[in-house]
Formats: structure tokens, C-alpha cells, sequence
């Protein structure tokens, strides 16, 4: 049942629903047309004439909405293995010359969807994820507040080993890979456009950029939206899309392996709640700018991107996932700096382009 904000939302529906003549209203006393509200309420929410329960109230004409099992189609139905009680870890030890071995360990015990990221990241041959993000960890209660990082780069690192300029490969979750073409930005051989170009739009604003605000600001802007889109110098920024879906992914797992760790927290926050909805609230934009704004600059973008079943898929799974995460760890002490993010989320115009994204699935 949908939840009525405000009396002027009851008496637009129930105005709506019974086609009531204002002048023959104004002859009603005030407790009449309370209690008429209140018989309405039963009705008049999104579920129309079916209860919550999922039984029709009394029309036998009318058919009961079949629930859509296809997973993309409604977050609540994805969930995955993760272990339900924080197993014990007294028996480890940290050294930082067996740093790895320390990170697997601990991932394998409380993510274990975290070993297998560092496992495959540490399979990248140019680079080591846990060497190159673990400097200065030196003990044990410093390793157990990196492990969310090193887990997050390891991850790249995994998604790195594969990719080139026209493919993407995105490990989304256990049993989830998807490699997707063109969602690079058209500088660098793809169909989109930097990320950096969605400062411009008019969400911005409701937390600007800390390099734009010397108010409560949106400090991951400074990294991720960063530098000139038209200039010749490369900047994180200038990446397309591909970047968006790879970055959000990262965070979900950075998440995902805080909340694993969350008994360690006592007096202090991290931003790991913070991080995935940051991304998905620039996940959102980018759509939306796509959609909008810039499709008439770049016409290719917003097909590359929804239209492009890869792309969907990614977009709808790591959004899936993210909330498995989020609703889990909702409430825990700890994981949030500003429990202002949610809402820039949840807002209407910015759900509407994950909606259509369903409705492009067929749901
Ligand atoms: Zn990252």
C-alpha cells in the first residue's frame, strides 16, 4: 500500500477516484468526508483493488497481478551467500610481509566473494593490488580498516586484466561477468561521453563538488569528475561510462567487505555506505544526461548504455546488488558519514531512469 504524504494526497485521490462535484463536497461536514477518506484508503493506493497480501478485495473480475520473478526486473529478489555471523578471527595474525595471505584469509572468513577478487586482481601482471594499497599498514587493527580497499582495487585489477579500449569486463558478482563494448567516452574509442560532464547537470548542485563548495560537499567528485572533458590532457574524468559501472561495482564490494569487518568499529565512521551511493546517484545522472541533455551532442550514448542489452544487464545487477547490500547493512554503526545520501537516491526523477531500464528489459 503506498503511503499518503499529506492530507492534499488524500483528497487528490479521493477526488480522483469518485469524480467528486466540489460544490456538493462543501455541503459535507468535515467528519463525513474524514470517514469517506478513510473508507478510500483501502483503494486508492498503487496496488489499486489487491491487498497487500496479494487477495482482491472483493472484485472477482479483476486479475491478480502475476509477480515478475526475472531478478532485473526487482532488487528484492537478489540476494547471495555471505556469512550471517561475523566468524571469529582471534587465531590471525598480521605480518606485512605476508600481507596477502592476511587479506585472503580475512576476506575468506566474512566476504568471500572478497578472496576471489583478490585472487583474480593479484593475477594482473603489471601491477600488485595488495602491495601497491597497502603502505604503511603495520598491524593487525590497520589491516582489518584496508581490507575494504584492498578488496575494492583488487577488483579492478581483475576487471583490468581483460580489458582494452573497446571492451569492458565487468565482474559484478559471484557467477555475474558481463564483457560490454562502446561504453567507453567517444575520445577514447567508445560511444559515451566523459563523466566529468555530469557536474553540469542540475543534481550537482544538491552537493556540489568540494572543489566547487566550500559547504557540505561531494568530496569524490575531486577524483572520479575531475579535469577538462575537452582538453588534451588525460583526467580521470575523461572516462566514459565503462568507468561509472566499474567504479560502482568496486564500492559495492567495498561494502560488502566493511560491513564484514564491522566489529571493529567503536568510536569512528567509514564512508563505505557513502561510496556505492555516491555512484549510484552518478549512475542515475549519467543516464538521465544521456537520456536528456546531451543526446542531442552525443546520439550514440544513451543506446550504447540502455539499449545495449550488456550494458543494461550490468547497470541492473550492480544496481541489485548495491541494495542487497545497502538494506543489509542499513542502521549498522559505523558505514555512513552523511545519512543524507540515500534521498538524493531515492528521488523520483532520478528512480525513473532505473524504471526504464526495466521496462527496456521487458519487465
Ligand atoms: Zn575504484
Amino acid at each position: 500500500m503506498e503511503y499518503f504524504q499529506s492530507l492534499s494526497d488524500i483528497a487528490s485521490c479521493f477526488f480522483r477516484t469518485d469524480s467528486f462535484d466540489l460544490g456538493i463536497l462543501q455541503h459535507m461536514t468535515r467528519n463525513i468526508l474524514y470517514f469517506l477518506v478513510l473508507m478510500h484508503l483501502v483503494s486508492c493506493g498503487k496496488d489499486n483493488d489487491v491487498d497487500d497480501s496479494g487477495n482482491d478485495n472483493g472484485n472477482e473480475n479483476i486479475s491478480l497481478p502475476t509477480i515478475n520473478e526475472n531478478v532485473l526486473c526487482n532488487e528484492a529478489l537478489y540476494s547471495e551467500p555471505f556469512p550471517d555471523s561475523l566468524l571469529d578471527i582471534s587465531d590471525m595474525s598480521y605480518s606485512p610481509s605476508d600481507a596477502t595471505a592476511f587479506y585472503r584469509e580475512l576476506s575468506a572468513r566474512r566476504y568471500p566473494f572478497g578472496a576471489t577478487l583478490i585472487d583474480e586482481g593479484k593475477l594482473y601482471t603489471a601491477q600488485d593490488c595488495v602491495g601497491l594499497f597497502n603502505s604503511g599498514v603495520a598491524r593487525f587493527d590497520q589491516a582489518l580498516g584496508r581490507v575494504s580497499t584492498i578488496v575494492h582495487e583488487c577488483g579492478h585489477f581483475w576487471s583490468f586484466r581483460e580489458e582494452d579500449f573497446s571492451n569492458a569486463l565487468f565482474n559484478i558478482a559471484p557467477g555475474i561477468t558481463l564483457t560490454c563494448q562502446n561504453g567507453d567516452s567517444e575520445d577514447r574509442f567508445g560511444k559515451t561521453f566523459a563523466k566529468s560532464l555530469i557536474r553540469q547537470d542540475d543534481e550537482s548542485a544538491k552537493r556540489p563538488p568540494c572543489d566547487e563548495s566550500s559547504g557540505p560537499c561531494d568530496f569524490y567528485a575531486e577524483v572520479y569528475l575531475d579535469g577538462n572533458a575537452f582538453d588534451n590532457s588525460f583526467e580521470g574524468g575523461d572516462q566514459g561510462f565503462n568507468m561509472i559501472v566499474e567504479e560502482t561495482i568496486q564500492y559495492v564490494n567495498s561494502l560488502a567487505s566493511e560491513y564484514g569487518v564491522r566489529d571493529r568499529f567503536t568510536n569512528f565512521s567509514t564512508s563505505a555506505r557513502d561510496g556505492i551511493l555516491t555512484h549510484l546517484w552518478y549512475m542515475q545522472r549519467y543516464l538521465r544526461m544521456a537520456r536528456t541533455t546531451l543526446a542531442f551532442d552525443y546520439p550514440d550514448a544513451y543506446a550504447a548504455i540502455a539499449e545495449d542489452e550488456c550494458y543494461r544487464h550490468a547497470i541492473l545487477n550492480t544496481w541489485n546488488r548495491a541494495w542487497f547490500y545497502l538494506n543489509l547493512s542499513e542502521g549498522t554503526p559505523g558505514l555512513e558519514l552523511d545519512a543524507g545520501l540515500i534521498d538524493l537516491v531515492l528521488q523520483d526523477h532520478l528512480l525513473e531512469e532505473i524504471d526504464r531500464l526495466k521496462e527496456l528489459e521487458g519487465c
